[in-house]
């Protein structure tokens, strides 16, 4: 089983005398059993499907079978243009897609109405391309993002409150967002393999996002995590404030740290720095 799955992938990139390459992030997912797990964990039926990077196309095949109302793909590199225009032609679902960076995209002008995302997103772009989406004002347009990113991101996002792992990235996240583990993939899954664990995750937009404004909540949340060693009466106080005054305020004792604050501690913070308009 594993074997063929490996070949299949193998033949897609012999016959289309295709090898991965770095700069792009490129590595392939052969396994069928993974790919289908993602496929049913994206819930895609009857949804207009974005998928970010279909490279040689093993999950976008699986997901134009899974009763998808469409599927739009956006991909960097143009060496997969004629597998792209062979699923664009032989597909039964509705099925387009871009040459494009998706860094430099507007996901919404794209598709009329919702859309969810799907991706094993290449690496270097997965922080960049999530915090894109989960920073836009509600209501946004997309419903959910499947997404397989280097494990070491999805712990971060997932990190529990006082963990290591809890830093400025798990509180936008959780912030703004329901966030779920749905596996993870070893590199062996993967053509070539990468040296790292991949997760899968899945992203919701939260209907009611607490205030105050993401400029807010970042500014404190950096400062706060920034010198996260030190307690918020110093670390704050970065902010250009009186760090201490600025807990006592929110009803959070000045001489806890970052790590020891919930998301909604972060944003009684964050609004009434916004107050003191010192913004
Ligand atoms: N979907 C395929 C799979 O699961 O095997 C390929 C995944 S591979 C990890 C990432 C894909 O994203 C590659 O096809 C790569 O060329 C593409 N890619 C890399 N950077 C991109 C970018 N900025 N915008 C769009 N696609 C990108």
């Amino acid at each position: 089983m594993h074997k063929d799955n490996n070949n299949s992938l193998k033949q897609i990139l012999v016959d289309n005398q295709i090898s991965a390459k770095k700069r792009f992030g490129q590595n392939f997912l052969h396994d069928k059993n993974i790919i289908r797990q993602i496929v049913r964990a994206s819930k895609p039926e009857n949804k207009n499907i974005i998928e970010v990077g279909p490279g040689p196309g093993l999950l976008t095949k699986i997901l134009l079978e899974s009763g998808t109302k469409s599927i739009f793909a956006i991909e960097k590199d143009e060496s997969f243009l004629p597998i792209l225009n062979n699923l664009k032609k032989e597909s039964l679902t509705k099925f387009d897609f871009l040459i494009a960076d998706i860094l430099k995209v507007d996901l919404d002008s794209l598709i009329e109405g919702n859309y969810s995302v799907v991706s094993n997103l290449p690496y270097n772009i997965s922080v960049p391309f999530i915090i894109s989406l989960v920073e836009q004002e509600q209501p946004v347009k997309w419903e959910s993002l499947t997404l397989t990113v280097q494990k070491e991101v999805a712990d971060r996002m997932l990190a529990d409150i006082n963990s290591k792992q809890y830093g400025r990235l798990s509180v936008l996240i959780q912030w703004r967002s329901f966030i779920e583990k749905i596996c993870d993939i070893k590199p062996t899954c993967f053509i070539p393999e990468p040296k790292v664990m991949s997760t899968v995750i899945r992203i919701r937009p939260k209907n009611y996002i607490k205030k105050p404004s993401i400029e807010s909540f970042q500014k404190v949340v950096s400062a706060a995590f920034g010198f996260r060693r030190k307690t918020l009466k110093r670390s704050l106080g970065q902010l250009g404030i009186d760090g201490e005054s600025l807990a006592i305020k929110a009803g959070i004792n000045p001489k806890l740290r970052a790590q020891n604050l919930t998301v909604d501690n972060f944003c009684d913070l964050a609004k009434i720095y916004e107050n003191l308009k010192i913004l």
